[in-house]
């Protein structure tokens, strides 16, 4: 299996690179945030759980998310890789996912991390507010919240992997085509390491 996490900060395109991603490597993709949605729309007991914290910019508590990964890859039948999107977002999660991961014998090769300055991705979660109906994109104070959380949080994720020796980062500025060869580049790197 090839097991890849794209890592960054909320707006850093994550969801766009994905796309074309799990096309060239024919993955599966894992989007938290996505799942979350989605059991919002469906007014599931776990959207409505997760929407309180979402609201604010914050993160839904570990195990309710490692819960739901774990759901959802038990529940993906034979697939040849995973690309996690929006996961893990904490040193728990990420030790979780190891251990989810283990137990399949298919550790994670590599994680992304698309690296974007702080004003632009101010700029771009305003833009997505104004097109793509996120509430959590369209206060300025909860912007500021998920930006905040994410370096008090999730940052400490990438050390993580960079301690593992599974850790590689792209400028996350530029034409969309552009950032997707660098990415390539990365994973096909991790691919012929191991
Ligand atoms: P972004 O595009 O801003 O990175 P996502 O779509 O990944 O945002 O996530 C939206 C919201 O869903 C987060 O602000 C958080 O409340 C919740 N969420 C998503 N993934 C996680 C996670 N791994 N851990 C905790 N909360 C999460």
């Amino acid at each position: 299996m090839i097991n890849l996490i794209l890592f960054g900060p909320p707006g850093a395109g994550k969801g766009t690179q994905s796309a074309k991603l799990i096309e060239k490597y024919s993955l599966t993709h894992i989007s938290t945030g996505d799942l979350f949605r989605k059991h919002l729309k469906e007014g599931t007991p776990l959207g409505k759980l997760a929407q309180g914290y979402m609201d604010k910019g914050n993160l839904v508590p570990d195990q309710v998310v490692i819960d739901m990964v774990d759901d959802k890859i038990k529940s993906s039948g034979n697939i040849t890789g995973i690309i996690f999107d929006g996961f893990p977002r904490t040193i728990p999660q990420a030790e979780a996912l190891d251990k989810l991961l283990a137990s399949k014998q298919a550790p994670i090769k590599v994680l992304v991390e698309l690296v974007v300055p702080e004003e632009e991705l101010r700029t771009r979660l305003a833009d997505r507010a104004r097109k793509e109906n996120r509430p959590d994109d369209a206060k300025p104070e909860v912007i500021e919240n998920r930006i905040s959380v994410y370096k008090s949080e999730t940052v400490a994720v990438a050390q993580y992997y960079k301690d593992h020796k599974k850790y590689a980062s792209v400028i996350g500025v530029g034409k969309i085509d552009e950032i997707f060869e660098n990415i390539c580049t990365e994973i096909d790197k991790s691919l012929l390491a191991k």
